[in-house]
């Protein structure tokens, strides 16, 4: 029977890029895909990737080999509040970046990773029940073998579900991504090259459960008109591309990451709201870190040694919650219509928009997680 140094499993994208990071370091890596799955089947969501994320990837061969319509630069951000005038806006320009983020087209990215697993030499993809000294675990949020181990995953649902789906428009996108913090939805287009170059946008609107079905389940027209109205039109004329999908949302933090040959990593160890953006990107910079410990461990060390695993956990904790909070911040801020607090925020959002330093602050944590 083949000796592996690492068994991986769940290959999303946390899972196959952890074995292709690790497969780089000469580890004899086991794969262990759902075989209840495909590859990023038919997922019509585009995620935001920051640029430590964008490094991994073009570090792995896989970001360069993405055809050049699957991932757009964004140059600017613009942030609505639910007053007229409470704005915030960040370029890439006023941050002295190249971009302040990718728009990556999900499915395609999946799939390119897959293909590089493939060919990769020292990964073996299997279902087989493997023994190896470190089982990482990449299950995503309802993580079976993370149930198994004991590990409690504490959960807050939000009653929220968000919404994705590609669409189409009549007004160019110029590299800008649009966001909306209504009271309590919060509506994201983030500009894309298909299926419309230069015309599209990966649409993420977040709302509460009941009025996301209301609205998955109006025809096409009726939801683009939906549309329209919660944008104003600022966006152009907006017109459904794909089908539309959902994911009901929560913040969810394991209580345990590591313990003796095993550890999790992505969502199976974090969820956040998508309104930043940052889910996937925590995840690759858990790929990171973990791949980091583990080429500097002494050479004495076993991979599934504890102490090994928690250097990786310290790394990535604080991160880790700092963005948790962020985000379920935000989302509770803009989820009440208490007017006082309804000026407060806006006002906020106006006051940020006038502060440099604390812009250029911002923009390094979210280019960073
Ligand atoms: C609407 C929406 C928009 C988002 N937008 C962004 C964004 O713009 N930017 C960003 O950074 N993040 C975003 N996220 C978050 C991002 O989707 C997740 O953080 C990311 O997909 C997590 O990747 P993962 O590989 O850890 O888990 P998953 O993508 O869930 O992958 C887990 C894999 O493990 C497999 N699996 C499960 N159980 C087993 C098992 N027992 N054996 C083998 N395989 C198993 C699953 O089938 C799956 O393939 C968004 C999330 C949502 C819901």
């Amino acid at each position: 029977m083949k000796a592996y140094d690492v068994a991986i499993r769940g290959a999303g994208i946390v899972g196959q890029s952890l074995a292709l990071s690790l497969a780089r370091l000469g580890l004899q890596v086991a794969l262990r895909p759902d075989p209840a799955r495909a590859a990023g089947a038919d997922d019509v969501r585009a995620y935001a990737l920051n640029a430590s994320s964008v490094a991994l990837l073009r570090g792995l061969k896989v970001w360069d080999a993405l055809p050049p319509q699957a991932a757009t630069p964004v140059y600017d951000m613009q942030v609505q509040g639910d007053t007229p005038g409470s704005r915030l806006e960040f370029s890439a320009w006023e941050q002295r970046v190249g971009e302040l983020a990718w728009i990556a087209d999900a499915a395609v990215l999946e799939r390119e990773l897959a293909a590089a697993v493939r060919f990769a030499p020292h990964i073996t993809l299997t279902n087989d029940e493997v023994q190896a000294p470190l089982t990482a675990l990449c299950e995503g949020k309802a993580s079976a073998t993370r149930a198994a181990l004991g590990v409690n995953f504490e959960q807050h649902d939000y009653g929220h579900r968000a919404i994705a789906a590609r669409l189409t428009t009549t007004l160019p996108h110029q590299g800008v991504a649009r966001q909306w913090f209504g009271a309590p939805d919060v509506l994201a287009l983030l500009p894309f090259d298909a299926p419309q170059p230069e015309a599209s946008y990966a649409l993420v609107w977040s709302l509460p459960e009941a009025r996301a079905h209301e609205l998955l389940a109006l025809d096409a027209a009726a939801f683009e008109q939906a549309l329209m109205q919660a944008t104003e039109g600022a966006a152009g004329e907006l017109k459904l591309a794909t089908e539309r999908a959902s994911w009901p949302l929560m913040h969810a933090q394991a209580d345990a990451w590591c313990g003796s040959g095993w550890v999790l990593l992505g969502d199976a160890a974090h969820v956040v709201h998508p309104l930043a953006g940052q889910g996937l990107n925590l995840g690759l910079a858990d790929v990171v870190a973990l791949t980091q410990v583990i080429e500097a461990r002494e050479t004495w060390r076993s991979l599934g040694d504890e102490k090994l695993l928690r250097r990786y956990v310290r790394e990535r904790l604080a991160p880790t919650w700092a963005m948790g909070q962020v985000t379920d911040g935000l989302l509770r801020l803009f989820s009440h219509e208490a007017p006082g607090l309804r000026e407060l925020r806006n006002r906020g959002l106006s006051l940020v928009n006038h502060l440099s330093p604390l812009k250029r602050w911002l923009t390094a944590r979210a280019l960073d997680a």
